[in-house]
Protein backbone atom coordinates (compact mmCIF):
# COMPACT_ATOMS: atom_id res chain seq x y z
CA UNK A 1 0.00 0.00 0.00
CA UNK A 2 1.43 3.57 -0.56
CA UNK A 3 1.47 6.59 1.72
CA UNK A 4 -1.17 7.73 0.25
CA UNK A 5 -3.22 5.44 0.59
CA UNK A 6 -2.42 4.75 4.32
CA UNK A 7 -3.00 8.69 4.82
CA UNK A 8 -6.18 8.88 7.00
CA UNK A 9 -8.95 12.03 5.68
CA UNK A 10 -10.29 13.91 8.41
CA UNK A 11 -12.85 15.20 6.86
CA UNK A 12 -14.84 18.22 8.99
CA UNK A 13 -18.26 18.54 8.81
CA UNK A 14 -20.61 15.97 7.83
CA UNK A 15 -23.04 17.88 6.23
CA UNK A 16 -23.60 17.38 2.03
CA UNK A 17 -20.75 17.68 0.50
CA UNK A 18 -18.67 16.13 3.13
CA UNK A 19 -20.72 13.18 3.79
CA UNK A 20 -20.81 12.45 -0.28
CA UNK A 21 -16.73 12.80 -0.20
CA UNK A 22 -16.33 11.03 3.20
CA UNK A 23 -18.64 7.93 2.13
CA UNK A 24 -16.92 7.31 -1.55
CA UNK A 25 -13.74 7.87 -0.47
CA UNK A 26 -14.03 4.79 2.48
CA UNK A 27 -16.00 2.59 -0.04
CA UNK A 28 -12.75 2.66 -1.85
CA UNK A 29 -10.78 1.42 1.17
CA UNK A 30 -9.07 4.87 2.21
CA UNK A 31 -9.28 5.60 5.68
CA UNK A 32 -11.41 8.26 6.44
CA UNK A 33 -12.55 9.82 9.85
CA UNK A 34 -15.32 12.30 10.75
CA UNK A 35 -14.86 15.04 12.67
CA UNK A 36 -17.72 16.59 14.29
CA UNK A 37 -18.94 19.41 16.31
CA UNK A 38 -19.56 18.94 19.41
CA UNK A 39 -19.84 15.63 21.76
CA UNK A 40 -23.33 15.47 21.82
CA UNK A 41 -23.25 15.61 17.90
CA UNK A 42 -20.97 12.72 18.16
CA UNK A 43 -23.17 10.96 20.23
CA UNK A 44 -26.19 11.65 18.24
CA UNK A 45 -24.31 10.01 14.83
CA UNK A 46 -23.36 6.91 17.22
CA UNK A 47 -27.17 6.26 17.74
CA UNK A 48 -28.12 6.97 14.11
CA UNK A 49 -25.44 4.35 13.52
CA UNK A 50 -24.22 6.13 10.84
CA UNK A 51 -24.34 8.05 7.32
CA UNK A 52 -27.14 7.47 4.60
CA UNK A 53 -26.35 8.67 1.41
CA UNK A 54 -29.01 8.25 -1.43
CA UNK A 55 -28.20 7.48 -4.89
CA UNK A 56 -30.65 6.83 -7.61
CA UNK A 57 -33.30 7.01 -5.15
CA UNK A 58 -31.28 3.97 -2.54
CA UNK A 59 -30.60 4.93 0.64
CA UNK A 60 -27.64 2.63 2.14
CA UNK A 61 -26.02 3.29 5.73
CA UNK A 62 -22.31 3.79 6.39
CA UNK A 63 -20.78 3.63 10.10
CA UNK A 64 -17.55 5.26 9.14
CA UNK A 65 -15.26 6.79 12.31
CA UNK A 66 -16.11 9.82 14.01
CA UNK A 67 -14.39 12.53 16.79
CA UNK A 68 -14.83 15.84 17.41
CA UNK A 69 -11.96 18.31 17.29
CA UNK A 70 -10.70 17.63 21.05
CA UNK A 71 -9.28 13.95 19.71
CA UNK A 72 -5.32 13.93 20.48
CA UNK A 73 -4.47 12.02 16.85
CA UNK A 74 -2.60 14.38 14.77
CA UNK A 75 -3.91 15.20 11.60
CA UNK A 76 -1.94 14.94 8.19
CA UNK A 77 -4.67 15.26 6.10
CA UNK A 78 -8.02 17.33 5.90
CA UNK A 79 -10.97 17.96 3.94
CA UNK A 80 -12.75 21.19 5.19
CA UNK A 81 -16.23 20.60 4.34
CA UNK A 82 -18.15 23.29 6.12
CA UNK A 83 -19.54 26.68 4.41
CA UNK A 84 -17.19 29.53 4.27
CA UNK A 85 -18.81 31.41 7.02
CA UNK A 86 -17.20 28.40 9.54
CA UNK A 87 -14.11 27.66 7.70
CA UNK A 88 -11.78 29.76 9.84
CA UNK A 89 -12.88 29.16 13.00
CA UNK A 90 -13.41 25.24 12.45
CA UNK A 91 -9.65 25.11 11.09
CA UNK A 92 -8.30 27.09 13.94
CA UNK A 93 -10.37 24.55 16.41
CA UNK A 94 -7.60 21.87 14.42
CA UNK A 95 -4.96 23.93 14.19
CA UNK A 96 -2.91 22.46 17.14
CA UNK A 97 -4.00 18.84 15.01
CA UNK A 98 -2.45 20.07 12.07
CA UNK A 99 1.00 18.46 11.45
CA UNK A 100 3.86 20.64 10.20
CA UNK A 101 3.35 19.82 5.85
CA UNK A 102 -0.31 18.51 6.70
CA UNK A 103 -2.95 19.55 3.82
CA UNK A 104 -6.17 21.62 4.24
CA UNK A 105 -8.49 20.78 1.03
CA UNK A 106 -10.80 23.52 1.12
CA UNK A 107 -14.28 23.18 -0.48
CA UNK A 108 -16.10 26.19 0.35
CA UNK A 109 -17.64 27.86 -2.40
CA UNK A 110 -16.71 31.77 -2.94
CA UNK A 111 -12.94 33.54 -2.40
CA UNK A 112 -12.34 35.02 0.88
CA UNK A 113 -12.70 31.97 3.24
CA UNK A 114 -9.66 30.98 2.21
CA UNK A 115 -7.39 33.42 2.76
CA UNK A 116 -8.62 33.12 6.65
CA UNK A 117 -8.11 29.74 6.61
CA UNK A 118 -4.47 30.05 5.55
CA UNK A 119 -3.37 32.38 7.47
CA UNK A 120 -4.45 30.48 10.53
CA UNK A 121 -2.88 27.65 9.94
CA UNK A 122 0.75 28.39 8.33
CA UNK A 123 1.92 24.87 8.95
CA UNK A 124 -0.31 23.14 6.02
CA UNK A 125 -0.48 23.30 2.46
CA UNK A 126 -3.87 24.78 1.45
CA UNK A 127 -5.60 23.42 -1.56
CA UNK A 128 -8.18 25.36 -3.03
CA UNK A 129 -11.40 22.95 -5.02
CA UNK A 130 -14.40 24.45 -6.86
CA UNK A 131 -16.77 21.35 -7.75
CA UNK A 132 -20.23 21.41 -9.53
CA UNK A 133 -21.57 18.35 -7.46
CA UNK A 134 -24.91 19.02 -5.86
CA UNK A 135 -25.95 17.13 -2.86
CA UNK A 136 -28.42 17.65 -0.07
CA UNK A 137 -29.73 17.15 3.09
CA UNK A 138 -32.96 15.48 3.67
CA UNK A 139 -32.69 14.37 7.18
CA UNK A 140 -30.18 13.90 9.80
CA UNK A 141 -27.45 12.01 9.05
CA UNK A 142 -28.68 11.62 5.47
CA UNK A 143 -27.21 12.93 2.23
CA UNK A 144 -28.65 12.99 -1.41
CA UNK A 145 -26.67 12.36 -3.97
CA UNK A 146 -28.55 14.95 -6.36
CA UNK A 147 -26.04 15.81 -9.11
CA UNK A 148 -22.85 14.74 -10.61
CA UNK A 149 -20.50 16.87 -11.72
CA UNK A 150 -16.57 17.72 -11.41
CA UNK A 151 -13.94 19.17 -8.73
CA UNK A 152 -11.26 21.29 -9.60
CA UNK A 153 -8.48 21.44 -7.52
CA UNK A 154 -5.33 23.51 -7.31
CA UNK A 155 -2.94 24.96 -5.10
CA UNK A 156 -1.71 29.08 -6.48
CA UNK A 157 1.57 28.47 -4.55
CA UNK A 158 2.46 25.13 -5.57
CA UNK A 159 1.95 24.40 -9.02
CA UNK A 160 2.86 19.99 -8.32
CA UNK A 161 -0.18 17.97 -8.38
CA UNK A 162 -0.22 16.05 -4.81
CA UNK A 163 0.14 12.10 -5.26
CA UNK A 164 -3.47 11.39 -3.22
CA UNK A 165 -5.03 12.25 -6.26
CA UNK A 166 -4.81 8.41 -6.97
CA UNK A 167 -7.35 8.37 -3.88
CA UNK A 168 -10.29 10.64 -5.54
CA UNK A 169 -9.15 8.71 -8.86
CA UNK A 170 -10.36 4.72 -6.63
CA UNK A 171 -12.76 7.06 -5.05
CA UNK A 172 -14.97 7.99 -8.38
CA UNK A 173 -14.65 11.50 -7.73
CA UNK A 174 -14.28 13.32 -11.12
CA UNK A 175 -11.21 15.27 -10.73
CA UNK A 176 -8.95 17.36 -12.22
CA UNK A 177 -5.80 19.81 -10.92
CA UNK A 178 -5.98 22.70 -12.18
CA UNK A 179 -3.36 24.69 -12.12
CA UNK A 180 -5.04 28.04 -12.19
CA UNK A 181 -7.63 27.15 -9.37
CA UNK A 182 -8.42 30.94 -8.78
CA UNK A 183 -9.14 31.97 -12.10
CA UNK A 184 -11.76 28.90 -11.79
CA UNK A 185 -12.88 30.39 -8.50
CA UNK A 186 -13.30 33.80 -9.40
CA UNK A 187 -15.35 32.85 -12.63
CA UNK A 188 -17.59 30.54 -10.58
CA UNK A 189 -18.04 33.51 -7.75
CA UNK A 190 -18.65 36.23 -10.75
CA UNK A 191 -21.67 33.74 -12.47
CA UNK A 192 -23.14 33.38 -8.90
CA UNK A 193 -23.27 37.23 -8.15
CA UNK A 194 -24.68 37.89 -11.89
CA UNK A 195 -27.40 35.13 -11.44
CA UNK A 196 -28.23 34.17 -7.40
CA UNK A 197 -29.02 37.66 -5.46
CA UNK A 198 -31.20 38.90 -8.60
CA UNK A 199 -33.35 35.37 -8.17
CA UNK A 200 -33.70 36.21 -4.41
CA UNK A 201 -34.87 39.97 -4.79
CA UNK A 202 -37.27 38.70 -7.93
CA UNK A 203 -38.08 35.44 -5.74
CA UNK A 204 -37.85 33.40 -9.35
CA UNK A 205 -36.32 30.64 -10.63
CA UNK A 206 -33.10 31.17 -12.61
CA UNK A 207 -35.37 31.17 -15.45
CA UNK A 208 -37.45 34.25 -14.38
CA UNK A 209 -33.88 36.40 -15.32
CA UNK A 210 -34.89 36.14 -18.21
CA UNK A 211 -37.12 38.57 -17.98
CA UNK A 212 -34.09 41.15 -16.93
CA UNK A 213 -32.06 40.97 -19.17
CA UNK A 214 -30.57 44.45 -18.80
CA UNK A 215 -30.16 44.39 -15.50
CA UNK A 216 -27.79 41.38 -16.28
CA UNK A 217 -26.19 42.48 -18.95
CA UNK A 218 -24.94 45.25 -16.94
CA UNK A 219 -23.65 43.29 -13.86
CA UNK A 220 -21.95 41.36 -16.12
CA UNK A 221 -20.02 44.23 -17.00
CA UNK A 222 -19.07 45.28 -13.97
CA UNK A 223 -18.24 42.28 -12.98
CA UNK A 224 -16.24 41.46 -15.60
CA UNK A 225 -14.24 44.86 -15.31
CA UNK A 226 -13.75 43.35 -11.56
CA UNK A 227 -12.35 40.50 -12.99
CA UNK A 228 -9.73 42.22 -15.20
CA UNK A 229 -9.30 44.63 -12.73
CA UNK A 230 -7.89 41.58 -10.30
CA UNK A 231 -5.54 40.01 -12.83
CA UNK A 232 -8.29 37.40 -13.94
CA UNK A 233 -8.97 38.44 -17.22
CA UNK A 234 -9.55 35.05 -18.27
CA UNK A 235 -12.24 34.73 -15.72
CA UNK A 236 -13.57 37.86 -16.98
CA UNK A 237 -13.68 36.45 -21.10
CA UNK A 238 -17.36 36.54 -22.22
CA UNK A 239 -18.74 35.68 -18.67
CA UNK A 240 -21.93 37.53 -20.04
CA UNK A 241 -22.03 34.54 -22.97
CA UNK A 242 -21.80 32.00 -20.66
CA UNK A 243 -24.60 33.44 -17.29
CA UNK A 244 -26.83 33.62 -20.42
CA UNK A 245 -26.10 30.16 -21.16
CA UNK A 246 -26.29 28.87 -17.51
CA UNK A 247 -29.60 30.66 -16.85
CA UNK A 248 -30.92 28.82 -19.82
CA UNK A 249 -29.55 25.55 -18.86
CA UNK A 250 -30.60 26.01 -15.01
CA UNK A 251 -33.68 27.91 -16.29
CA UNK A 252 -36.06 25.18 -14.15
CA UNK A 253 -33.99 25.92 -10.53
CA UNK A 254 -33.43 27.69 -7.86
CA UNK A 255 -30.41 28.75 -7.02
CA UNK A 256 -28.44 27.92 -4.28
CA UNK A 257 -29.00 31.54 -2.26
CA UNK A 258 -32.94 31.45 -3.15
CA UNK A 259 -32.86 27.95 -1.65
CA UNK A 260 -30.92 28.68 1.23
CA UNK A 261 -33.54 32.59 1.77
CA UNK A 262 -36.68 30.02 1.42
CA UNK A 263 -35.44 28.34 3.95
CA UNK A 264 -34.58 30.61 6.36
CA UNK A 265 -30.67 29.47 6.43
CA UNK A 266 -28.00 31.65 6.79
CA UNK A 267 -26.49 32.37 3.14
CA UNK A 268 -22.60 32.94 1.93
CA UNK A 269 -23.10 35.89 0.77
CA UNK A 270 -20.12 37.57 2.50
CA UNK A 271 -17.87 35.48 0.49
CA UNK A 272 -19.89 36.19 -2.91
CA UNK A 273 -21.18 39.02 -3.60
CA UNK A 274 -19.86 40.83 -0.42
CA UNK A 275 -16.38 39.35 -1.64
CA UNK A 276 -16.53 41.27 -4.82
CA UNK A 277 -18.30 44.19 -3.60
CA UNK A 278 -14.99 44.26 -1.30
CA UNK A 279 -12.52 43.73 -3.63
CA UNK A 280 -13.60 46.31 -6.09
CA UNK A 281 -13.75 48.98 -2.88
CA UNK A 282 -10.01 47.81 -2.21
CA UNK A 283 -8.78 48.24 -5.81
CA UNK A 284 -11.41 52.01 -5.81
CA UNK A 285 -12.95 50.50 -8.78
CA UNK A 286 -16.82 51.83 -8.68
CA UNK A 287 -19.01 49.43 -9.68
CA UNK A 288 -22.06 51.44 -8.58
CA UNK A 289 -24.91 48.14 -9.86
CA UNK A 290 -23.05 45.48 -8.22
CA UNK A 291 -22.60 48.22 -4.59
CA UNK A 292 -26.50 48.75 -5.00
CA UNK A 293 -27.65 44.96 -5.73
CA UNK A 294 -25.27 44.43 -2.49
CA UNK A 295 -27.03 47.01 -0.81
CA UNK A 296 -30.32 45.37 -2.02
CA UNK A 297 -29.70 41.94 -1.13
CA UNK A 298 -28.01 43.37 2.38
CA UNK A 299 -31.73 45.01 3.24
CA UNK A 300 -33.59 41.73 1.95
CA UNK A 301 -31.60 39.57 4.51
CA UNK A 302 -31.89 41.76 7.35
CA UNK A 303 -35.98 41.97 6.53
CA UNK A 304 -36.00 38.28 6.92
CA UNK A 305 -34.02 38.36 10.23
CA UNK A 306 -31.20 36.88 8.21
CA UNK A 307 -27.28 37.62 8.52
CA UNK A 308 -25.47 40.59 6.48
CA UNK A 309 -22.25 38.34 6.43
P1 LIG B 1 -23.70 21.71 4.77
O1 LIG B 1 -24.56 20.64 4.20
O2 LIG B 1 -24.33 22.81 5.55
O3 LIG B 1 -22.58 21.01 5.64
C1 LIG B 1 -21.64 21.72 6.39
C2 LIG B 1 -21.32 20.87 7.60
O4 LIG B 1 -20.22 21.48 8.30
C3 LIG B 1 -22.47 20.77 8.61
O5 LIG B 1 -22.70 19.41 8.88
C4 LIG B 1 -21.95 21.50 9.84
O6 LIG B 1 -22.35 20.93 11.05
C5 LIG B 1 -20.46 21.26 9.68
N1 LIG B 1 -19.62 22.14 10.49
C6 LIG B 1 -19.54 23.49 10.50
N2 LIG B 1 -18.64 23.92 11.40
C7 LIG B 1 -18.14 22.80 11.99
C8 LIG B 1 -17.18 22.58 13.01
N3 LIG B 1 -16.53 23.58 13.60
N4 LIG B 1 -16.92 21.30 13.36
C9 LIG B 1 -17.55 20.27 12.77
N5 LIG B 1 -18.47 20.41 11.81
C10 LIG B 1 -18.76 21.67 11.41
O7 LIG B 1 -22.85 22.44 3.61
P2 LIG B 1 -22.51 21.91 2.14
O8 LIG B 1 -23.70 22.08 1.28
O9 LIG B 1 -21.83 20.59 2.20
O10 LIG B 1 -21.48 23.03 1.69
C11 LIG B 1 -20.11 23.05 2.08
C12 LIG B 1 -19.40 24.01 1.11
O11 LIG B 1 -19.44 23.42 -0.20
C13 LIG B 1 -20.12 25.37 0.98
O12 LIG B 1 -19.19 26.40 0.85
C14 LIG B 1 -20.94 25.21 -0.29
O13 LIG B 1 -21.22 26.43 -0.93
C15 LIG B 1 -20.01 24.34 -1.13
N6 LIG B 1 -20.71 23.57 -2.16
C16 LIG B 1 -21.80 22.79 -1.85
C17 LIG B 1 -22.43 22.06 -2.85
C18 LIG B 1 -23.62 21.20 -2.56
O14 LIG B 1 -24.23 20.65 -3.48
N7 LIG B 1 -24.03 20.99 -1.33
C19 LIG B 1 -21.94 22.12 -4.18
C20 LIG B 1 -20.82 22.89 -4.45
C21 LIG B 1 -20.22 23.63 -3.43
P3 LIG B 1 -23.80 21.20 11.69
O15 LIG B 1 -24.72 20.30 10.94
O16 LIG B 1 -23.57 20.81 13.09
O17 LIG B 1 -24.09 22.66 11.47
Amino acid sequence: MSDSNATTWHILGAGSLGSLWAVRLARAGVPVRLILRTPQRLAAYRRAGGLSLVEQGQARRYSLDAETAAAPAPIRRLLLACKAYDAEDAVASLAPRLAGGAEVILLQNGLGSQDAVAARVPQARCILASSTEGAFRDGAWRVVFAGHGHTWLGDPLDLAAPAWLADLQRAGIAHDWSLDILARLWRKLALNCAINPLTVLYDCRNGGLLQHPAEVATLCGELAELLRCCGQPDAASALHDEVQRVIQATAANYSSMHQDVALGRRTEIAYLLGHACATARRHRLLLPHLEALHQRLLRHLAERGLPRH
